[in-house]
């Protein structure tokens, strides 16, 4: 049993590529809530719906999110009225959202929603949303105002300082069922290439996570989502910097000492890995940017070797 802590892109990747190395119904992801989010009286799921694209193939190669070959007749009809068209959903992905909110409506949790949802799309994986219960990123500004996650990374393109990132909700959640057993019994724990405040961090947020997790540190093995002092996309390393973290491996190495024992760090920050040891992590130096399945399969098989 694999557990991977999940994002969306970086760990839709990092999930793509297990999968090829091990039995896929062998793997578990615990994925990130925090950023979904209600539109049109929908709810949007786009962690657990860009995982699931990219495992079932169906991803778009060129945005990383959304179906491929999508079509946006709902969007420009939508424009007509002047609705919300800032965050797009495609015709097909609508029907994700649809569907989940109805079944949402009907009492449904998510984590079961999300097996229903999975299943349709031929996946032996499991996914778990973090939580059932609900919980939002808030990102604080430098002038205090506080926005909605997706505010800030689609409608302001995560284009301005942040001086905080709170979970609402999260104190009072719960984890959903088969969370923490996923962590108790997983031969290895993998903390996915994800942004570390807002995809991972949140997964902590939620009571009873981060110490599942620190007693699993031994078989925990974190891939960086920081390659040579930079995030691949988005806006992971201005926000390690701005909450006062160092934006390198090191950086990352001190953020993840608490839960895992080895972080792999890409080939160009070779020259990083004795600092990293010095914060207290064993540094496995790997090709880390999963720009083809074989790299990406690659790296799935470097993180389940690092024990042996
Ligand atoms: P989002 O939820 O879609 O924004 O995605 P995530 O939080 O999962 O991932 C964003 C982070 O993943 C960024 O910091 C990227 O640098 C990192 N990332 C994306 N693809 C890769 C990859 O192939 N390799 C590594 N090492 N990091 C990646
Ligand atoms: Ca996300």
């Amino acid at each position: 049993m694999i557990t991977v802590l999940a994002g969306g892109v970086g760990a839709a990747r990092m999930l793509a590529g297990l999968r090829q190395v091990v039995d896929p119904s062998s793997i578990t992801a615990i994925v990130n809530v925090g950023d979904d989010v209600d539109l049109h009286g929908l709810h949007v799921s786009p962690d657990l719906d860009t995982c699931t694209y990219t495992l079932a193939g169906a991803i778009n190669p060129e945005t990383g999110w959304g179906l491929v070959g999508e079509t946006w007749h709902a969007m420009e009809a939508l424009e007509r009225y002047g609705g919300l068209t800032w965050f797009r959903l495609g015709d097909r992905d609508l029907a994700t959202h649809l569907y989940r909110t109805q079944r949402r409506a009907e009492g449904a949790p998510l984590s079961t929603v999300t097996a229903e949802i999975t299943r349709a799309w031929g996946l032996s994986e499991r996914l778990l949303p973090v939580t059932d219960d609900r919980v939002r990123t808030v990102v604080t500004l430098t002038d205090g105002t506080r926005l909605p996650f997706q505010d800030y990374f689609v409608r302001l393109r995560h284009d301005v300082p942040i001086t905080g990132v709170e979970v609402e909700g999260a104190a009072s959640a719960r984890p959903a069922p088969g969370v923490l057993e996923a962590l108790a019994t997983a031969t290895t724990v993998v903390v996915a290439p994800s942004n570390p405040i807002v995809s991972i961090g949140p997964l902590f947020e939620v009571p009873g996570v981060r110490d599942a997790l620190v007693a699993r540190r031994d078989r925990t093995v974190a891939v960086s989502p920081i390659i040579g002092g930079a995030a691949l996309k988005g806006p992971a390393d201005r926000m390690l910097r701005e909450l006062g973290h160092d934006v390198s491996v090191v950086g990352v190495a001190r953020l993840y000492a608490p839960l895992a024992s080895v972080l792999v760090i890409d080939e160009v920050d070779a020259a990083l890995a004795d600092a990293v040891a010095a914060a207290g992590v064993r540094p496995v130096v790997a090709p880390t940017v999963m720009r083809t399945p074989d790299v990406a399969a690659a790296l799935g098989r470097t993180v389940l070797e690092v024990w042996s």
